[in-house]
């Protein structure tokens, strides 16, 4: 039995459908990512060519509805196979859903032909996305971008540098923010589609990374784009984006519990085996509890995230959900990753063991698409709106 997953209600509220889904997401992770996560670690590989295997497989554009050649699948269905997913390799796991979200982006607010000549290409995988909000000015405060679109002719010349950009030295296709108003903060931030080649697009160089996860600074100058590139309105693309990353918040939850559920199946293996003192660690009272919270946190952060993935499903608005599950999510999978570590003793700190992968991408996960403090500010900016 997967020790992490007591599910009570057999399936945990999924249909029969769902549990194949998940099924088969735990099979393409245990076959194709989680014996190999380590060495493509260690190589600081970017498995390009596995996140292309899943796309073969409709992971790659799981909400894309299927007249665009997407999975047309729920948000429900998304954090279950993220889920799995993460078990096998956080990094990998993260990298396909960028991609979802930057395909959902184009199948929600692309027009007809973006949606035809671009679509199909990445949810087959023949192309990877990039999404790139962040510059080395504005992180948290994602409003205060300056990268600037003037419009010029037929269309807008770019310039500015974005910073923390994940995947990009292998992606052909890049959502940017950049400004064209001058209207302030959010007003007049608007999406341009940029494709991998574009004069006065430059790949400036990588930012060496924790946790295998590699990033990149990316700089446009006087970079020309045609007005058929705007990713639906100009002046109002901001909304949209933070819109998306609350999907990808979820995921993030999601892919948290996977994480977390594969250092307490390690954790539990360790101890049974591991005897200190006469007494196997399984029988230590100390251990005992940190098995017990593991796996109680690990359920009620499945269900959080579960519960606000079938609001999305029902047209709902997660905005307070999002950030809690952030919050919660982020922090419940540092915790555990970290008395893994601590139950396996100086074997935990080793590159021998794949928790300290772990442990790297939980830190990077408290920090990327908003810091836990935004969040918390967020949080209690909606509860203090809301009470009486
Ligand atoms: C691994 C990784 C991958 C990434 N991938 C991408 C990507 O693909 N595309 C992209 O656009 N960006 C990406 N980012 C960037 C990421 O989204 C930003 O790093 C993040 O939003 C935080 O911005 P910052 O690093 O500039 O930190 P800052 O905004 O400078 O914040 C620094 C710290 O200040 C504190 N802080 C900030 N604001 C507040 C507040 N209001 N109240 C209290 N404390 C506060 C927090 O502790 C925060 O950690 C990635 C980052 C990482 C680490």
């Amino acid at each position: 039995m997967d020790a992490a997953m007591p599910v009570p209600g057999g399936l945990f509220g999924l249909s029969e459908e769902q549990a194949a889904i998940r099924q088969m997401a735990r099979d393409f992770a245990a076959a194709e990512i989680t014996p190999y996560a380590m060495e493509w670690d260690q190589a600081h590989h970017f498995a390009a060519d596995v996140v292309r295997r899943a796309a073969g497989l409709g992971m790659c554009g799981i909400y894309v509805r299927e007249d665009a050649g997407g999975s047309g699948l729920s948000r429900l269905d998304g954090v279950v196979i993220m889920e799995e997913l993460a078990r096998g390799c956080p990094s990998t796991s993260a990298y396909i859903s960028i991609n979802n979200m930057v395909a959902g982006m184009i199948d929600r607010f692309g027009d007809a032909r973006q949606r035809a000549e671009m679509l199909p290409r990445l949810c087959s995988g023949e192309w990877l996305g990039s999404y790139c909000l962040t510059e080395p000015g504005s992180g948290s405060d994602a409003a205060a971008l300056r990268t600037s679109a003037r419009l010029d002719g037929d269309g807008y010349v770019l310039n500015g540098t974005k910073q923390f950009i994940s995947g990009a030295g292998a992606t052909q296709l890049y959502i940017v923010m950049a400004r064209t108003g001058e209207g302030k903060r959010a007003e007049g931030v608007t999406a341009f589609i940029v494709e991998r080649g574009t004069r006065g697009f430059i790949i400036e160089r990588e930012i060496p990374m924790l946790g295998g996860q590699r990033t990149y600074e990316l700089v446009f100058e006087d970079c020309v784009v045609s007005q058929t590139q705007v990713l639906g309105e100009v002046g109002r693309g901001y909304a949209p984006m933070q819109l998306r990353l609350n999907v990808r918040r979820l995921q993030m939850g999601a892919r948290c519990i996977g994480i977390a559920r594969r250092a307490l199946d390690m954790m539990c293996e360790h101890v049974k085996q591991r005897s200190t003192f006469g007494v196997k660690l399984a029988d230590r009272q100390a251990i005992q509890w940190w098995i017990a919270d593991a796996a109680t946190r690990i359920h009620a952060c499945r269900l959080m995230v579960q519960a606000a993935a079938r609001t999305l499903d029902s047209g709902g608005d997660v905005r307070l959900e999002a950030s809690m599950i952030k919050v919660f999510a982020t922090e419940m999978a540092t915790e555990v990753v970290d008395q893994a570590m601590q139950s396996f003793g100086a074997m935990g700190m080793t590159k021998e063991t794949p928790l300290q992968l772990f442990a790297q991408q939980v830190r990077l996960m408290r920090i990327y698409e908003g810091p836990t403090e935004v969040h918390r500010m967020s949080i209690a900016r909606q509860v203090l709106k809301g009470s009486k």
